[in-house]
């Protein structure tokens, strides 16, 4: 079944202590639809700017993402820089450039209205809400969301919550939204915020799955090198969303489903390290996902 997300298609700066890299493609939309169209058709919305490479859209479409959505603007490419910390974890963001997203209001071509899984990936979180006003009655609605809007858009973030099925965010953004230092206590909140579902992503330390029927744990696989770790947390949500839009998971099933789609969403992460941008998550196939997935289990079972 049919996916819609909306967010960020950018180019990126990232540094890392061995390499920087200028202007290559990003975005959690970017990411996100790449990861997810492994599983399930995607409908892409977002705007670039004039600048945008047009390859880069072909890209997009060439791994079945339909870009109908993704307007062209007169103006600059959003554009995000980060830096990475010897660990490879940490990161600084040095610059966002708005751009274009400065006065994007996202639009939803004809037809698009009834897609029934929705991805509110990492934006303002307003535009998040416009989206979710726009689509007829989604069976599931996850968001993902960062420090930032947590920090400066508060009011916005809640309204939002307050319709999601699954929030997706960090131990330290759960912690920031919730005011709790314990990850357990700091679901509970949120939950009580709106989302039936919590997953709290801690990197390499895999995430942590907060449902009605309980909690499930999942490491992450453990890579050799990690190259460019950005995206990682979007191609997560690819495969968890993409995991349940392919089985028709609805929101008031059991935790099953969304228990598998922990792993399928570790599994596909785990391959965007492994080089910069977009690279890892467009060469993927389902059989290299599938092994992580048997990987991830072996490394599961005592
Ligand atoms: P992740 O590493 O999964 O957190 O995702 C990083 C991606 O998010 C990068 O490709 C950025 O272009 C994008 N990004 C960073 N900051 C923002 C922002 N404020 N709004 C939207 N997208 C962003």
């Amino acid at each position: 079944m049919c996916i819609l997300v909306v967010g960020s298609v950018a180019y990126d700066t990232v540094e890392t202590v061995h390499e920087r890299r200028e202007r290559q493609l990003g975005g959690s939309a970017s990411f996100f639809s790449l990861a997810a169209a492994l599983y399930a058709p995607v409908r892409a919305v977002g705007v670039v700017g004039d600048d945008f490479r047009q390859e880069d859209l072909d890209l997009l479409a060439a791994h079945g993402v339909d870009i109908a959505g993704i307007e062209r603007r007169s103006g600059s490419t959003f554009h995000w820089s980060g830096r990475y910390h010897d660990d490879m974890i940490e990161r600084d963001t040095l610059a966002t450039e708005l751009g274009v997203f400065a006065d994007f209001r996202p639009q939803l071509p004809a037809g698009w209205a009834d897609t029934p899984y929705v991805l509110l990936a990492n934006i303002h979180p307003d535009l998040q809400f416009d989206v979710l006003e726009a689509v007829a009655d989604p069976k599931l609605v996850v968001l993902d969301t960062m420090n930032l809007w947590i920090k400066t858009t508060r009011a916005s973030l809640e309204r939002v919550l307050r319709r999601v099925d699954v929030l997706l965010v960090n131990d330290s953004e759960a912690r920031l939204l919730s005011g709790m230092t314990g990850l357990a206590a700091a679901a509970d909140a949120i939950m009580a915020m709106g989302p039936k579902r919590v997953v709290i992503k801690k990197g390499e330390h895999g995430a942590l799955f907060f449902g009605p029927e309980g909690v499930l744990a999942v490491p992450a696989v453990l890579l050799s090198e990690v190259v460019d770790p950005t995206g990682a947390g979007d191609s997560f949500a690819g495969g968890f969303l993409g995991h349940l839009a392919r089985v028709a998971a609805h929101r008031d099933d059991g935790d099953a489903e969304f228990r598998e789609a922990m792993i399928q969403g570790t599994a596909v992460a785990s391959h965007c390290p492994e080089d910069f941008s977009v690279a890892p998550i467009a060469d993927l196939t389902s059989e290299d996902v599938a092994q992580r997935v048997a990987w991830l289990r072996a490394m599961m079972t005592p």
